[in-house]
């Protein structure tokens, strides 16, 4: 039998250490280690039991209000079933990106649906969604491009921005005529504009109409990653740019399936002269693992649940219109939200922290969001709900941050 060693056994002594000038960042990087002291550090939290709305942690229940789960499919009939029979198929794992030796039949039939419901002429599927904005925007922006990036999109677009060759130029939140400014600054590049199509910490949708002028007016590209839109917005959860009845306009679509298709990958969907390009072109995707059987057998039945159990979005929306209306009437902040993902402005990070743990004691879950991601003074709990929420469990959260709120002067 293997013996492992013990981590006391691992640890080597302070004074055997020798000094690394790399590290000295690791020995004063305090900031957790002061929040684990306080008893109110909020990550890594060990999920021992799921199922769907309800969290075990610490050994006792959690109302989930922190997941993406925005369609309630982690834990539906139809998607588990279609995962494990691609297992007993395929077998585990691709072993092999999908440019050389982990292209299966399943990840193309999963982009042909993709691009169809999506009003796209193709797609392609990445491992993961940060993969997909790493792939798209260093496979398109060159030396001589530039890529104009909202100042709240996700940190994979600015990954992929810093990742690209072409330069990178940030606008404030929503603001188009700034952004306007900086293209009329690079006329003679190729320019690509990408944005959140729901921004994730804020929950309010991008002004696609208002891009897409611009970028037409300009002959710019433009990218809208709707990682929170796809399940949510439009006929049949196509999206906010069906919701915008925007698809023809915008170039490219990103996304990820680890949200309302409750599993893991990422999808670009475009014209096929911009697919087969990247496929040739964007090394996060030739130089990185497949997506494994199960992730794509599973996102591709719930893919099919999205579209034909629309009762599920009417649920999400009911559930989002219940919890908001409480949040409000006790007095919350909850920014420009028009989305399930509700931000509750709490102020100063140590009562966001303060807050998300008495929640934490009460059974509802949440995720703290505080400096750098969000300016210091303005940290915020979000807040997001499921189409399986039912509205006992939202009324549960209702009360719990009416105790809290009032406790902490928040409300
Ligand atoms: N884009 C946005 C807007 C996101 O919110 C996320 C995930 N938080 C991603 C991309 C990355 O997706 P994935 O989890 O598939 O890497």
């Amino acid at each position: 039998m293997t013996t492992h060693p013990t981590p006391d056994q691992v640890l080597v002594p302070a004074e055997r250490r020798a000094h690394s000038r790399l590290l000295e960042k690791v020995g004063s990087f305090r900031r957790a280690r002061d929040l684990q002291d306080s008893g109110l550090y909020p990550y890594f939290k060990p999920i021992t039991d799921s199922e769907g709305t309800v969290l075990v942690i610490e050994g006792q229940s959690k109302l989930n209000m922190g997941s993406n789960n925005y369609l309630g499919l982690t834990h539906h009939p139809a998607v588990l079933e279609a995962g494990k029979r691609a297992v007993d198929r395929y077998g585990a794992g691709c072993t092999g990106s999908r440019f050389l030796n982990g292209t299966l039949a399943l990840h193309e039939e999963l982009e042909e649906k993709l691009a169809r419901l999506l009003g796209k002429e193709a797609c392609l599927v990445y491992s993961t969604g940060y993969q997909a904005n790493l792939g798209l925007i260093s496979g398109l922006v060159g030396r001589n491009d530039v890529a104009f990036l909202d100042k709240c999109d996700h940190a994979s677009i600015v990954d992929g921005a810093r990742l690209a060759f072409g330069a990178t130029f940030r606008f404030e939140h929503g603001d188009l005529t700034q952004l306007e400014a900086l293209m009329e600054r690079h006329v003679d590049r190729g320019q690509l504009v990408i944005v959140d199509g729901v921004y994730s910490m804020e929950g309010d949708i991008a002004d696609v109409p208002g891009l897409v002028e611009l970028v037409k007016k300009h002959g710019a590209t433009l990218a809208v990653d709707d990682a929170h839109g796809l399940g949510i917005l439009g006929e049949r959860g196509r999206g906010t740019c069906a919701h915008f009845d925007a698809t023809n306009d915008v170039d490219l679509i990103v996304g990820t399936f680890s949200k309302s298709l409750a599993s893991i990958g990422g999808y670009v969907a475009a014209s096929a002269d911009v697919i087969h390009f990247l496929k040739h072109n964007s090394r996060p995707m030739m130089f990185s693992a497949a997506l494994p059987p199960f992730s794509v057998a599973s996102v591709s039945a719930g893919l099919d649940v999205m579209v034909e159990e629309g009762d599920r979005r009417e649920s999400l929306w009911r559930n989002t219109a219940l919890l908001r209306e409480g949040l409000l009437g006790l007095g919350f902040d909850l920014l420009e939200s028009e989305t399930p993902i509700l931000p509750v402005v709490i102020g100063p990070d140590e009562t966001t922290f303060r807050f998300w743990r008495r929640l934490f004691d009460e059974g509802v879950f949440t995720n703290p969001v505080v400096s750098p991601a969000v300016p210091p003074g303005e940290g915020r709990l979000r807040v997001s709900l499921i189409a399986t929420h039912t509205s006992d469990q939202i009324a549960f959260a209702i009360d719990a941050f009416a105790k809290i709120g009032r406790e902490l002067g928040i409300i």
